[in-house]
């Protein structure tokens, strides 16, 4: 039973690729007035669109020509009839991509104002509001944009305007209905489709902007009590949900072919991505820490493009190839760094911020007490701001403890796991060089 699930899960990935696909190549205009610049052509676009798929309707709502999205004062209703004009969707811009990451067709950046998710009902809320606040707390430390969680339900009939992102939970949600192949909007009410469906699904009404989004889990993820289903857990399902968030996001599934699980590993982490179809990205037993390394690449690139002050994130390599890394994953202050062979963890993925500190699980890089002795402990603890928390890293490849002028060491040089991260004196052995991301 767990493979058929697993099976069907990848048909939803698949499905929501094409969705997205669909969403994207719209004009952007077609999307309406979210944005001023996008104002004129959008009133232009929906005038059309009502020309030519509504001339009856009333002149405060209009109907796109390309994927029958209803709009009201030019905002997004979910309410889309089925309409198709497949032919009249434009060529667009190659998919931004790279490795262990690529954005859906024509996106190439985020909202420079960042997101809130919302939810439609109560029950989306009491579901899936512990995952979402999760993954939304590693969007805005990965992007560095403003992503917040609204708790207060908006109700099924809600517009979603720009920037905003909202979720819900439905029994089988995503399948479109057989003479609606690539519309985005109208699915999500049909609930005839298959078990086992999520989707997430992104709009652009500014030119290459990720504008807003939604995402829909199918309840048959979960048990009537809205716990996830037992072949899934609590991992399995923070995954599933950062996945139809990284779509709504604007990226899509990394794969490097149309094989499904054919995978492109990411640079930063060693691992394949969550953006992965089902099977080997977000069903991921590790989740909940994996989760935090998702497609960092491709959303820092969004990100950027947004002009988003994005600091490098990633793992932090030294002697034997080996990782620095928060000894058993535990953020308590004080707790040890150490070596370990690079596994993609939360616990080895460093933000290295142009403050000079270096941050994982949402805690800093620390020289305790702030003393220069040789041997002294090198520890997590919460960011203050304070000169043993300020790093730079040198041209040798050294990372340099500022006040002091010594260096992150290998204590006697072990590669084994579990070896202690010190402070000593700079010599270019090989067990003071590092490489950091950039
Ligand atoms: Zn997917």
């Amino acid at each position: 039973m767990r493979l058929t699930g697993k099976r069907r899960i990848a048909v939803a990935a698949t499905g929501a690729v094409a969705a997205i696909a669909v969403t994207t190549q719209i004009t952007p205009s077609a999307f309406g007035t979210e944005g001023t610049t996008a104002k004129t052509a959008a009133a232009a676009a929906v005038t059309a669109a009502r020309a030519s798929t509504d001339p009856s309707g009333p002149a405060d709502s209009a109907t796109s020509s390309t994927d029958g999205t209803v709009f009201h004062d030019g905002v997004m209703s979910l309410d889309a009839p089925p309409v198709h004009t497949r032919a009249a969707v434009a060529a667009v811009a190659a998919t931004p991509q790279g490795e262990g990451w690529k954005a859906a067709n024509g996106i190439t950046k985020s909202l420079s104002s960042g997101y809130t998710i919302k939810f439609y009902d109560q029950k989306s809320v009491d579901w899936l509001g512990r995952y979402v606040k999760a993954s939304a707390a590693d969007l805005q430390r990965i992007t560095s944009l403003p992503i917040s969680v609204d708790t207060t339900p908006v109700g099924w009939d809600y517009v979603r305007p720009k920037g905003e992102i909202v979720v819900g939970v439905l029994k089988r949600p995503c399948v479109p209905p057989a003479d609606n192949g690539q519309t985005g909007w109208k699915i999500v009410r049909d609930g005839s489709g298959t078990p086992n469906l999520s989707c997430g699904l992104i709009s652009s009404s500014v030119p290459g902007t990720v504008t807003s989004g939604h995402a829909y889990i199918d309840s048959e993820f979960f048990t009537a009590d809205g716990k996830p289903a037992p072949s899934w857990g609590e991992t399995f399902m923070r995954n599933h949900i950062s996945h139809e968030l990284g779509h709504t996001m604007g990226l899509t599934h990394a794969d490097r072919s149309a094989t499904r699980g054919d995978c492109a590993v990411g640079k930063d982490s060693g691992e394949k991505p969550v953006m992965c179809t089902a099977n080997h990205g977000y069903q991921d037993a590790r989740a909940g820490t994996y989760v935090q390394q998702f497609d960092v690449q491709g959303l820092r690139y969004l990100a950027a493009g947004a002009g988003a002050a994005v600091p490098p994130q990633g793992k932090v390599t030294g002697l034997g190839g080996k990782c620095l890394d928060v000894q058993g994953g535990k953020t308590a202050n004080g707790t040890q760094i150490q070596l370990y062979a690079c596994n993609g963890s939360a616990t080895q993925s460093w933000i290295v911020g142009k403050d000079g500190t270096f941050r994982a699980l949402g805690k800093c890089l620390d020289n305790a007490r702030n003393a220069s002795t040789d041997g002294n402990k090198i520890e997590l603890f919460d960011c203050n701001g304070a000169a043993s928390q300020r790093w730079s890293v040198n041209a040798k490849g050294q990372i340099v403890h500022v006040a002091s002028g010594k260096v992150l060491d290998v204590t006697g040089g072990s590669t084994a796991n579990g070896t202690k991260i010190q402070l000593y004196t700079a010599t270019t052995d090989k067990r003071r060089l590092w490489t950091v991301p950039k």
